[in-house]
């Protein structure tokens, strides 16, 4: 399994640096061609509303490389506007495996616990969220995520 030189984390192939501690992957390698035409067909899919789409797009880059972490996010991300919040937390989860040290993962994955008016779930993954929002390399902006991620928190039904 590919780890992370500096601190061990997992690292998909196709990332450029860890999720976790942002060294960079030494083993990086690009998706290959018709797997990114898939990817690019997807996110404009995306783009434009047209989530049913998307999602086949998505599913069928996955098919070909199970290891792209905007695949599954947009992927769930897609499942999630067309009312399928079930298999988009499911899409989700993979795409945590890939990024485990990802805030926004975790914020989404509160996010979609909430909505189905699973608030233990929703608590736990909000946690994690305002954990990882203080480490994650990807996050240009780390208060307003935490303090995006302390509003949801508060706006839980307590248990
Ligand atoms: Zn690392």
């Amino acid at each position: 399994m590919p780890q992370c030189p500096n601190c061990g984390a997992y690292v998909s192939p196709h990332d450029k640096v860890c999720s976790y501690c942002g060294a960079p992957n030494p083993a990086y390698q690009p998706p290959a061609d018709d797997v990114n035409l898939l990817l690019q067909q997807g996110m404009d899919a995306f783009q434009q509303h047209q989530y049913a789409v998307a999602v086949d797009r998505y599913r069928q880059a996955l098919d070909r490389d199970p290891d792209i972490f905007d695949a599954y996010f947009y992927l769930a991300a897609s499942l999630s506007a067309l009312g399928r919040e079930k298999e988009a937390i499911a899409a989700m989860k993979k795409a945590r495996e890939i990024r485990p040290g990802n805030a926004s993962v975790d914020y989404n994955l509160g996010v979609l616990y909430k909505n189905l008016g699973q608030a233990r779930e929703a608590r736990a993954y909000l946690e994690s969220a305002r954990m990882k929002a203080g480490t994650d390399p990807a996050l240009e902006d780390r208060k307003r995520m935490t303090k995006t991620i302390e509003r949801e928190l508060k706006a839980l039904p307590s248990l």
